[in-house]
């Protein structure tokens, strides 16, 4: 009797333990299939990253995150409301069409560089903020940016100013072995808080391009901090006043973002301010003719590529974004045609 009862437990506990190895079988597999964080946040940093194997759709990636990291002079005034704490949208999003980087002049300026062209062309590497943000591919954690640093000492990169690369192209100056030029647009307090000292370790200085509505703005550079940045070697450029796309304002409006910005900065720092870089990259015939006229040099772009002296107005820049890795900075600046 009680060894029958001991066999019923006993088939009983099996059926329990059958059923119990089933249910968790079916709940495991869900699980592993579902598990949304992980496989949400893989697609997030996808969908960030695909662009940039694009040639041109990265570069205008990378100013649309940056229009949304802070071009609303509002969001300056209310405080608080730091580039940090901003949200990244999703690229696909933020995409602005009438952007013509892929063609800015039908015209076809820009032509395949010749050999002789690419031998001397120099390497102008942009970034935007050094401050780590998830899935912004616009913010470069200052560890990984102290190891892009890391790379380019380590291979035996001098970095030089605009003022130097301008006088090699265009005035018979001389530049070292391997020249670099670094540059931030937009201006990021942690420009000067993280890729200063950093950049320093390595003797290196870099440019800025600065909206100058945005100074002393929360999250921007401050009035002190461009002058003390600026008296150490670093240079200031103009990335305008206010950062519109300057091929949806007047003449008169183009001409007052050029003019205004170069003479705030001139004074403040009690320099020259002869170079400036394009917001969104945007460029055409009209708006190099204004940067001539306001008493720019040169004009940068986020065109993809090295900068060639052919035309001191459409200097090509090699965009540095989060996660890019070293080995593709590395390709960036050994290969003037990456
Ligand atoms: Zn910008």
């Amino acid at each position: 009797m009680s060894t029958r009862i001991r066999v019923r437990k006993g088939v009983f506990c099996l059926v329990l333990a059958f059923s119990f190895l089933a249910a968790l079988i079916t709940s495991g597999c869900s699980l592993g299939q579902s598990n949304p964080p992980h496989s949400s946040q893989e697609s997030v940093v996808n969908e960030v990253l695909k662009p940039e194997q694009n040639n041109t759709s990265n570069q205008v990636e990378a100013e649309n995150h940056n229009a949304n990291l802070g071009s609303s002079e509002d969001s300056l005034s209310t405080s608080g409301d730091s580039p940090s704490s901003r949200e990244a949208k999703p690229s696909s999003e933020i995409i602005t069409p009438e952007i013509p980087l892929q063609d800015p002049d039908p015209q076809g300026v820009l032509e395949e560089p010749t050999a002789a062209v690419i031998a001397e062309a120099i390497p102008v590497l942009y970034y935007h903020s050094i401050a780590y943000e998830a899935g912004n591919e616009l913010r470069i954690p200052p560890q990984e940016f102290e190891t892009h640093m890391q790379l380019l000492y380590d291979n035996g990169y001098e970095s030089v100013s605009l003022d130097e690369l301008y006088h090699y192209f265009y005035e018979d100056g001389v530049l070292p072995e391997k020249p670099i030029v670094i540059t931030f647009d937009d201006g990021y307090e942690d420009n000067y808080t993280h890729a200063f000292p950093i950049a320093d370790k390595f003797g290196y200085h870099g440019t800025i391009f600065m909206v100058t509505d945005w100074i002393d703005g929360a999250g921007y550079l401050k009035r002190e901090q461009l002058l003390e940045m600026s008296q150490a070697g670093w240079q200031i450029g103009s990335h305008t006043k206010s950062h519109p796309y300057l091929n949806s304002i007047s003449t008169e409006q183009i001409k007052e973002e050029l003019s205004s910005s170069k003479k705030i900065l001139e004074d403040l720092l009690g320099t020259a301010v002869n170079f400036f870089a394009y917001p969104y990259g945007i460029n055409n015939p009209t708006i190099i003719e204004q940067s001539k006229e306001a008493g720019y040099t040169m004009g940068l772009t986020i065109e993809r590529g090295w900068a060639v002296e052919e035309d001191p107005f459409r200097l090509q820049r090699i965009y540095c974004y989060a996660n890019m890795g070293l080995a593709e900075l590395k390709r960036r600046i050994e290969n003037p045609n990456y």
